[in-house]
Protein backbone atom coordinates (compact mmCIF):
# COMPACT_ATOMS: atom_id res chain seq x y z
CA UNK A 1 0.00 0.00 0.00
CA UNK A 2 1.54 3.30 -0.98
CA UNK A 3 0.68 6.14 1.41
CA UNK A 4 0.01 9.69 0.09
CA UNK A 5 -0.68 12.22 2.85
CA UNK A 6 -0.26 15.98 2.89
CA UNK A 7 1.38 16.97 5.93
CA UNK A 8 -0.33 20.44 7.51
CA UNK A 9 0.94 22.26 10.33
CA UNK A 10 -1.54 21.81 13.08
CA UNK A 11 -3.01 24.73 15.02
CA UNK A 12 -0.16 26.02 17.77
CA UNK A 13 -2.62 26.07 20.57
CA UNK A 14 -2.49 23.08 22.51
CA UNK A 15 -6.39 21.50 22.20
CA UNK A 16 -8.11 19.07 24.37
CA UNK A 17 -7.89 15.68 22.78
CA UNK A 18 -4.20 16.33 21.96
CA UNK A 19 -2.17 13.07 22.84
CA UNK A 20 1.07 11.09 23.48
CA UNK A 21 1.05 8.30 20.62
CA UNK A 22 2.61 5.19 21.90
CA UNK A 23 1.27 2.33 19.75
CA UNK A 24 -0.78 1.32 16.55
CA UNK A 25 -3.67 1.37 15.57
CA UNK A 26 -5.05 3.68 18.24
CA UNK A 27 -6.71 2.41 21.14
CA UNK A 28 -10.41 3.91 20.47
CA UNK A 29 -9.88 0.96 17.72
CA UNK A 30 -9.55 -2.03 20.11
CA UNK A 31 -12.54 -4.15 21.09
CA UNK A 32 -13.12 -7.46 22.42
CA UNK A 33 -13.68 -9.12 18.83
CA UNK A 34 -10.80 -9.94 19.48
CA UNK A 35 -10.25 -11.83 22.55
CA UNK A 36 -10.24 -15.37 20.91
CA UNK A 37 -7.19 -14.22 18.73
CA UNK A 38 -5.88 -12.88 22.56
CA UNK A 39 -6.75 -15.89 23.51
CA UNK A 40 -4.59 -18.22 20.97
CA UNK A 41 -1.67 -15.79 20.91
CA UNK A 42 -1.32 -16.55 24.22
CA UNK A 43 -1.42 -20.02 24.32
CA UNK A 44 0.59 -20.50 21.58
CA UNK A 45 4.56 -21.04 21.68
CA UNK A 46 7.00 -17.40 21.21
CA UNK A 47 8.66 -16.46 18.31
CA UNK A 48 11.99 -17.44 17.48
CA UNK A 49 14.22 -14.57 18.92
CA UNK A 50 11.55 -12.35 20.28
CA UNK A 51 12.95 -10.95 23.64
CA UNK A 52 9.79 -10.94 26.66
CA UNK A 53 9.37 -8.07 28.75
CA UNK A 54 6.88 -7.69 31.57
CA UNK A 55 4.65 -4.87 32.69
CA UNK A 56 3.04 -4.32 35.91
CA UNK A 57 0.51 -1.84 36.71
CA UNK A 58 -0.02 -0.24 40.11
CA UNK A 59 -2.81 2.22 39.99
CA UNK A 60 -2.81 3.77 43.31
CA UNK A 61 -1.77 7.17 43.95
CA UNK A 62 -1.71 10.05 46.96
CA UNK A 63 -3.61 12.34 45.28
CA UNK A 64 -5.03 13.43 41.17
CA UNK A 65 -2.86 15.58 38.96
CA UNK A 66 -4.85 17.66 37.13
CA UNK A 67 -3.41 16.75 33.93
CA UNK A 68 -3.38 12.93 34.39
CA UNK A 69 -5.19 10.68 32.11
CA UNK A 70 -4.54 7.23 33.93
CA UNK A 71 -6.79 5.21 35.75
CA UNK A 72 -6.05 5.75 39.37
CA UNK A 73 -7.51 5.15 42.43
CA UNK A 74 -6.67 7.98 45.54
CA UNK A 75 -7.94 7.40 49.22
CA UNK A 76 -7.42 3.61 49.49
CA UNK A 77 -6.76 2.11 52.54
CA UNK A 78 -4.16 -0.84 53.50
CA UNK A 79 -6.33 -3.46 53.28
CA UNK A 80 -7.37 -2.48 49.57
CA UNK A 81 -4.02 -1.96 48.41
CA UNK A 82 -3.30 -5.54 49.98
CA UNK A 83 -6.70 -6.76 47.70
CA UNK A 84 -4.83 -5.58 44.82
CA UNK A 85 -1.31 -6.91 45.72
CA UNK A 86 -3.17 -10.51 46.06
CA UNK A 87 -5.00 -10.18 42.47
CA UNK A 88 -1.31 -9.26 40.85
CA UNK A 89 0.54 -11.93 42.41
CA UNK A 90 -2.52 -14.26 41.25
CA UNK A 91 -2.49 -13.03 37.92
CA UNK A 92 1.44 -13.19 37.62
CA UNK A 93 1.25 -17.03 38.47
CA UNK A 94 -1.33 -17.36 35.68
CA UNK A 95 1.03 -15.85 33.25
CA UNK A 96 4.03 -17.46 34.06
CA UNK A 97 2.56 -20.87 33.06
CA UNK A 98 1.28 -19.10 29.73
CA UNK A 99 2.96 -21.38 26.54
CA UNK A 100 3.60 -17.61 24.99
CA UNK A 101 6.31 -17.34 28.20
CA UNK A 102 7.74 -20.80 27.29
CA UNK A 103 11.17 -21.07 28.34
CA UNK A 104 12.10 -17.49 28.21
CA UNK A 105 13.69 -15.26 30.87
CA UNK A 106 12.15 -11.74 31.26
CA UNK A 107 14.83 -9.44 29.42
CA UNK A 108 13.62 -6.43 31.31
CA UNK A 109 10.42 -5.50 34.03
CA UNK A 110 8.33 -2.34 34.25
CA UNK A 111 6.95 -1.53 37.52
CA UNK A 112 4.61 1.61 36.42
CA UNK A 113 1.07 3.51 37.35
CA UNK A 114 -0.10 5.06 39.09
CA UNK A 115 2.31 5.27 41.84
CA UNK A 116 4.38 2.02 42.31
CA UNK A 117 6.05 3.42 45.21
CA UNK A 118 2.70 3.89 46.54
CA UNK A 119 3.25 0.48 48.20
CA UNK A 120 4.77 0.40 51.80
CA UNK A 121 8.39 -1.17 52.30
CA UNK A 122 6.36 -4.01 54.00
CA UNK A 123 4.03 -4.47 50.80
CA UNK A 124 6.34 -4.10 48.43
CA UNK A 125 8.57 -6.51 49.92
CA UNK A 126 5.55 -9.13 50.32
CA UNK A 127 4.90 -8.22 46.40
CA UNK A 128 8.49 -9.05 45.44
CA UNK A 129 8.55 -12.37 47.65
CA UNK A 130 4.95 -13.55 45.99
CA UNK A 131 6.07 -12.79 42.98
CA UNK A 132 9.33 -14.84 43.07
CA UNK A 133 6.83 -18.19 43.97
CA UNK A 134 6.66 -17.90 40.15
CA UNK A 135 8.85 -15.75 38.03
CA UNK A 136 11.76 -14.56 38.45
CA UNK A 137 13.47 -11.46 37.00
CA UNK A 138 17.21 -12.24 38.84
CA UNK A 139 18.62 -11.66 34.84
CA UNK A 140 16.57 -9.28 33.16
CA UNK A 141 18.97 -6.59 31.85
CA UNK A 142 16.76 -3.60 33.15
CA UNK A 143 14.14 -3.25 35.88
CA UNK A 144 12.22 -0.13 36.36
CA UNK A 145 10.53 1.79 39.17
CA UNK A 146 8.43 4.43 38.79
CA UNK A 147 8.54 6.84 42.05
CA UNK A 148 6.79 9.94 42.93
CA UNK A 149 8.82 11.77 45.15
CA UNK A 150 6.65 12.62 48.24
CA UNK A 151 6.18 8.60 48.72
CA UNK A 152 9.76 7.80 49.06
CA UNK A 153 12.07 6.45 52.56
CA UNK A 154 15.17 6.10 52.34
CA UNK A 155 13.72 2.10 53.57
CA UNK A 156 11.74 2.16 50.52
CA UNK A 157 14.74 2.99 48.64
CA UNK A 158 16.46 0.57 49.70
CA UNK A 159 13.80 -2.03 49.44
CA UNK A 160 13.29 -0.97 46.22
CA UNK A 161 17.06 -1.72 45.48
CA UNK A 162 17.82 -4.70 47.42
CA UNK A 163 14.43 -6.82 47.24
CA UNK A 164 13.28 -5.79 43.99
CA UNK A 165 16.39 -5.78 42.02
CA UNK A 166 15.55 -2.13 40.71
CA UNK A 167 18.29 -0.78 38.50
CA UNK A 168 16.11 2.01 36.82
CA UNK A 169 14.64 4.37 39.09
CA UNK A 170 12.22 7.09 37.44
CA UNK A 171 11.42 10.00 39.65
CA UNK A 172 8.50 11.82 38.48
CA UNK A 173 9.91 15.46 39.19
CA UNK A 174 7.98 16.93 37.09
CA UNK A 175 9.17 20.49 38.07
CA UNK A 176 11.04 22.16 41.09
CA UNK A 177 8.61 24.75 41.44
CA UNK A 178 6.51 24.89 44.47
CA UNK A 179 3.83 26.72 43.19
CA UNK A 180 3.77 25.12 40.16
CA UNK A 181 3.40 21.63 41.70
CA UNK A 182 0.68 22.31 43.49
CA UNK A 183 -1.26 24.59 40.65
CA UNK A 184 -1.06 21.47 38.63
CA UNK A 185 -2.21 19.31 41.90
CA UNK A 186 0.67 16.95 41.88
CA UNK A 187 0.98 15.84 45.25
CA UNK A 188 4.88 16.28 45.91
CA UNK A 189 6.87 19.61 47.04
CA UNK A 190 10.65 20.79 45.92
CA UNK A 191 11.73 19.47 49.11
CA UNK A 192 10.82 15.99 48.97
CA UNK A 193 12.79 15.38 45.88
CA UNK A 194 15.73 16.53 47.27
CA UNK A 195 15.50 14.55 50.48
CA UNK A 196 14.43 11.39 48.11
CA UNK A 197 18.12 12.13 45.76
CA UNK A 198 20.30 11.17 48.70
CA UNK A 199 19.03 7.96 49.33
CA UNK A 200 18.75 7.47 45.67
CA UNK A 201 22.45 8.36 45.26
CA UNK A 202 23.32 6.24 48.21
CA UNK A 203 21.43 3.24 46.96
CA UNK A 204 23.39 2.82 43.48
CA UNK A 205 20.77 2.53 40.88
CA UNK A 206 22.57 1.50 37.46
CA UNK A 207 20.15 4.40 36.16
CA UNK A 208 18.38 6.92 37.79
CA UNK A 209 15.81 9.25 35.25
CA UNK A 210 14.20 12.70 36.59
CA UNK A 211 10.83 13.49 34.36
CA UNK A 212 10.11 17.00 33.88
CA UNK A 213 6.90 18.09 32.26
CA UNK A 214 7.23 21.02 29.96
CA UNK A 215 4.14 23.27 30.07
CA UNK A 216 2.71 22.41 32.97
CA UNK A 217 0.24 25.34 34.07
CA UNK A 218 1.71 28.66 35.24
CA UNK A 219 5.40 27.95 33.55
CA UNK A 220 7.42 30.96 32.97
CA UNK A 221 10.76 31.47 30.85
CA UNK A 222 12.40 31.82 34.20
CA UNK A 223 11.16 29.12 35.90
CA UNK A 224 11.66 26.98 33.37
CA UNK A 225 15.61 27.72 33.36
CA UNK A 226 15.12 27.40 36.56
CA UNK A 227 14.16 23.98 36.20
CA UNK A 228 16.98 23.24 33.98
CA UNK A 229 19.61 24.53 36.38
CA UNK A 230 18.38 22.46 39.33
CA UNK A 231 18.02 19.26 37.19
CA UNK A 232 21.75 19.68 36.14
CA UNK A 233 22.96 20.24 39.66
CA UNK A 234 21.22 16.91 40.78
CA UNK A 235 23.65 15.25 37.66
CA UNK A 236 20.93 12.29 37.02
CA UNK A 237 21.58 9.82 34.55
CA UNK A 238 19.19 10.66 32.29
CA UNK A 239 16.58 13.69 31.91
CA UNK A 240 12.90 12.71 29.94
CA UNK A 241 10.98 15.62 28.76
CA UNK A 242 7.59 15.56 28.19
CA UNK A 243 5.24 17.95 26.44
CA UNK A 244 1.78 18.75 28.16
CA UNK A 245 -1.08 17.24 26.25
CA UNK A 246 -4.47 17.78 26.98
CA UNK A 247 -6.01 13.90 26.72
CA UNK A 248 -10.26 14.32 26.88
CA UNK A 249 -10.01 12.94 30.58
CA UNK A 250 -7.96 15.16 32.72
CA UNK A 251 -9.18 17.77 35.02
CA UNK A 252 -8.12 20.68 32.89
CA UNK A 253 -9.23 18.97 29.84
CA UNK A 254 -12.91 18.82 31.81
CA UNK A 255 -12.42 22.37 32.81
CA UNK A 256 -12.10 23.56 29.45
CA UNK A 257 -14.56 21.38 27.71
CA UNK A 258 -17.25 22.52 30.09
CA UNK A 259 -16.46 26.20 30.25
CA UNK A 260 -15.10 26.75 33.90
CA UNK A 261 -11.45 27.46 32.78
CA UNK A 262 -9.66 29.35 29.82
CA UNK A 263 -7.50 26.66 27.78
CA UNK A 264 -4.50 27.49 30.27
CA UNK A 265 -1.69 24.88 29.10
CA UNK A 266 1.53 27.09 26.60
CA UNK A 267 0.86 26.52 22.66
CA UNK A 268 3.27 23.83 20.94
CA UNK A 269 5.48 26.78 19.95
CA UNK A 270 6.37 27.96 23.82
CA UNK A 271 6.51 23.87 24.88
CA UNK A 272 9.00 23.04 21.94
CA UNK A 273 11.54 26.28 22.82
CA UNK A 274 11.39 25.22 26.30
CA UNK A 275 12.06 21.59 25.31
CA UNK A 276 14.89 22.67 22.84
CA UNK A 277 16.13 25.29 25.53
CA UNK A 278 16.94 22.56 27.67
CA UNK A 279 18.02 20.28 25.13
CA UNK A 280 20.81 22.62 24.81
CA UNK A 281 21.77 22.95 27.95
CA UNK A 282 21.94 19.52 28.78
CA UNK A 283 24.00 19.33 25.51
CA UNK A 284 26.32 22.11 27.32
CA UNK A 285 26.61 20.04 30.57
CA UNK A 286 27.83 16.54 27.99
CA UNK A 287 24.09 14.87 28.09
CA UNK A 288 23.31 13.23 24.47
CA UNK A 289 20.09 13.30 22.79
CA UNK A 290 18.45 9.28 22.95
CA UNK A 291 15.28 10.25 22.01
CA UNK A 292 12.48 12.79 21.33
CA UNK A 293 12.42 13.43 24.74
CA UNK A 294 15.49 11.79 26.83
CA UNK A 295 18.48 13.00 27.25
CA UNK A 296 21.41 10.77 28.60
CA UNK A 297 24.39 11.53 30.51
CA UNK A 298 26.71 8.38 29.19
CA UNK A 299 25.11 6.66 26.10
CA UNK A 300 27.37 3.67 26.81
CA UNK A 301 26.72 3.32 30.73
CA UNK A 302 22.45 3.11 30.24
CA UNK A 303 20.24 1.73 28.04
CA UNK A 304 16.63 1.76 27.78
CA UNK A 305 15.68 -1.93 27.24
CA UNK A 306 11.96 -1.48 27.88
CA UNK A 307 11.71 1.66 25.21
CA UNK A 308 13.99 -0.02 22.45
CA UNK A 309 12.45 -3.39 22.61
CA UNK A 310 9.27 -2.49 23.24
CA UNK A 311 10.22 -0.02 20.15
CA UNK A 312 11.36 -2.83 18.15
CA UNK A 313 8.43 -4.88 18.36
CA UNK A 314 9.49 -7.51 21.63
CA UNK A 315 6.42 -9.37 23.46
CA UNK A 316 4.97 -7.62 26.71
CA UNK A 317 3.18 -8.96 29.22
CA UNK A 318 0.71 -6.51 30.84
CA UNK A 319 -0.70 -7.26 34.51
CA UNK A 320 -2.39 -5.48 36.85
CA UNK A 321 -5.16 -3.05 35.45
CA UNK A 322 -5.80 -1.21 32.42
CA UNK A 323 -2.65 -2.81 31.71
CA UNK A 324 -1.72 -2.72 28.15
CA UNK A 325 0.50 -5.79 26.33
CA UNK A 326 1.70 -7.18 22.83
CA UNK A 327 2.11 -10.86 22.48
CA UNK A 328 2.98 -12.74 19.09
CA UNK A 329 1.97 -9.55 17.19
CA UNK A 330 -1.49 -9.14 19.00
CA UNK A 331 -2.58 -6.17 21.11
CA UNK A 332 -4.66 -6.25 24.35
CA UNK A 333 -5.61 -4.59 27.47
CA UNK A 334 -6.91 -5.86 30.87
CA UNK A 335 -9.80 -4.45 32.32
CA UNK A 336 -10.23 -1.39 33.36
CA UNK A 337 -12.40 -1.67 36.27
CA UNK A 338 -11.12 -3.60 39.66
CA UNK A 339 -14.47 -5.18 39.61
CA UNK A 340 -14.09 -7.01 36.34
CA UNK A 341 -10.29 -7.26 37.06
CA UNK A 342 -10.76 -8.89 40.52
CA UNK A 343 -13.63 -11.44 39.20
CA UNK A 344 -11.47 -12.37 36.62
CA UNK A 345 -8.83 -13.48 38.81
CA UNK A 346 -11.04 -15.62 41.11
CA UNK A 347 -12.05 -17.44 38.45
CA UNK A 348 -9.01 -18.34 37.24
CA UNK A 349 -8.74 -16.67 34.25
CA UNK A 350 -7.07 -13.98 32.96
CA UNK A 351 -8.71 -10.16 33.14
CA UNK A 352 -8.49 -9.63 28.84
CA UNK A 353 -11.08 -7.44 28.20
CA UNK A 354 -10.14 -6.44 24.65
CA UNK A 355 -7.36 -5.65 22.07
CA UNK A 356 -6.36 -5.99 18.55
CA UNK A 357 -5.04 -8.54 15.87
CA UNK A 358 -3.27 -5.74 13.51
CA UNK A 359 -2.26 -6.19 9.89
CA UNK A 360 1.10 -7.23 8.91
CA UNK A 361 1.23 -3.25 7.67
CA UNK A 362 0.01 -2.03 10.62
CA UNK A 363 2.74 -3.27 13.18
CA UNK A 364 5.20 -2.04 9.82
CA UNK A 365 3.83 1.29 11.22
CA UNK A 366 3.97 0.88 14.43
CA UNK A 367 7.43 0.05 14.38
CA UNK A 368 8.43 2.45 12.44
CA UNK A 369 6.75 5.45 14.33
CA UNK A 370 7.49 4.65 17.72
CA UNK A 371 11.19 3.80 16.77
CA UNK A 372 11.14 7.07 14.57
CA UNK A 373 10.94 8.73 18.34
CA UNK A 374 14.46 7.54 18.44
CA UNK A 375 15.21 10.45 16.12
CA UNK A 376 15.83 8.55 13.06
CA UNK A 377 15.43 5.13 11.25
CA UNK A 378 17.51 2.75 9.27
CA UNK A 379 15.85 1.23 6.20
CA UNK A 380 17.35 -2.23 6.33
CA UNK A 381 15.67 -3.06 9.63
CA UNK A 382 12.37 -2.42 7.60
CA UNK A 383 13.16 -4.16 4.52
CA UNK A 384 15.00 -7.38 7.00
CA UNK A 385 11.47 -7.48 9.24
CA UNK A 386 9.26 -6.21 7.11
CA UNK A 387 10.36 -6.37 3.35
CA UNK A 388 9.49 -3.01 2.83
CA UNK A 389 11.36 -0.06 1.41
CA UNK A 390 10.02 2.46 4.48
CA UNK A 391 11.11 5.34 2.39
CA UNK A 392 9.80 4.42 -1.27
CA UNK A 393 6.32 3.16 0.30
CA UNK A 394 5.77 6.83 1.91
CA UNK A 395 7.70 8.91 0.09
CA UNK A 396 5.28 11.87 -0.35
CA UNK A 397 5.31 12.14 3.02
CA UNK A 398 9.03 12.07 3.99
CA UNK A 399 9.58 14.36 0.43
CA UNK A 400 6.96 16.80 2.66
CA UNK A 401 9.10 16.40 5.73
CA UNK A 402 12.32 17.27 4.43
CA UNK A 403 11.13 20.28 2.55
CA UNK A 404 9.32 21.47 5.80
CA UNK A 405 12.93 20.91 7.69
CA UNK A 406 11.98 18.41 9.85
CA UNK A 407 13.63 15.81 8.30
CA UNK A 408 16.79 14.57 6.58
CA UNK A 409 17.78 11.45 4.07
CA UNK A 410 21.65 10.19 4.82
CA UNK A 411 21.76 7.36 2.38
CA UNK A 412 19.70 4.45 3.89
CA UNK A 413 19.24 6.89 7.22
CA UNK A 414 17.09 8.69 7.58
CA UNK A 415 17.15 11.68 11.07
CA UNK A 416 14.98 14.25 12.09
CA UNK A 417 16.59 17.70 12.61
CA UNK A 418 15.73 19.23 16.31
CA UNK A 419 12.86 21.00 14.71
CA UNK A 420 11.25 17.74 13.41
CA UNK A 421 12.33 15.74 17.22
CA UNK A 422 10.61 17.94 18.95
CA UNK A 423 7.65 17.74 16.79
CA UNK A 424 7.74 14.14 16.42
CA UNK A 425 4.56 13.56 17.58
CA UNK A 426 2.61 15.86 15.29
CA UNK A 427 4.88 13.89 12.49
CA UNK A 428 3.62 10.62 13.34
CA UNK A 429 0.13 10.63 11.78
CA UNK A 430 1.38 11.59 8.98
CA UNK A 431 2.38 7.63 8.68
CA UNK A 432 -1.03 6.16 9.82
CA UNK A 433 -3.74 4.94 7.47
CA UNK A 434 -6.32 6.87 5.92
CA UNK A 435 -8.90 6.10 8.73
CA UNK A 436 -6.84 6.56 11.83
CA UNK A 437 -5.73 10.24 10.53
CA UNK A 438 -7.95 12.14 12.62
CA UNK A 439 -9.81 9.51 14.70
CA UNK A 440 -9.84 9.88 18.54
CA UNK A 441 -6.72 8.04 19.87
CA UNK A 442 -8.23 6.27 23.14
S1 LIG B 1 1.25 10.76 39.85
FE1 LIG B 1 1.14 10.17 37.68
S2 LIG B 1 -0.39 8.55 37.57
FE2 LIG B 1 -0.64 9.57 39.58
S3 LIG B 1 -2.21 11.13 39.26
FE3 LIG B 1 -0.24 12.12 38.88
S4 LIG B 1 0.15 11.91 36.66
FE4 LIG B 1 -1.48 10.46 37.24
Amino acid sequence: MISSFNVTSDSQKTEVGSYFISNYPPYSSWNDESLGDIKRSLQSPPSINTPLGLYLHIPFCRKRCKFCYFKVFTDVNASEVQSYVDALSNEISLVSKLPVVGNRTYRFVYFGGGTPSFLSPKQLTMLADRLRRDISWDSAEEVTFECEPGTLSETKVKTLRERLGVTRLSLGVENFSDRILEENGRAHLSKQVFDAWKWIHDASFENVNIDLISGMVGETWENWRENVRQALVLEPDSVTIYQMELPFNTVYSAGIIGNTIANPVADWTTKRAWVNYAFDELEKAGYAISSAYTMVKNPSKVNFSYRDNLWEGADLIATGIASFGHVNGIHYQNYADLKNYYAALENGTLPLARGLAPTRYQLLIRSMILMLKRGYLDSTFFEKKFGVSIFENWHHAWAQHIKMGDAEADGGTLRLTRQGLLKVDEILPSFFEPIYRGARYT
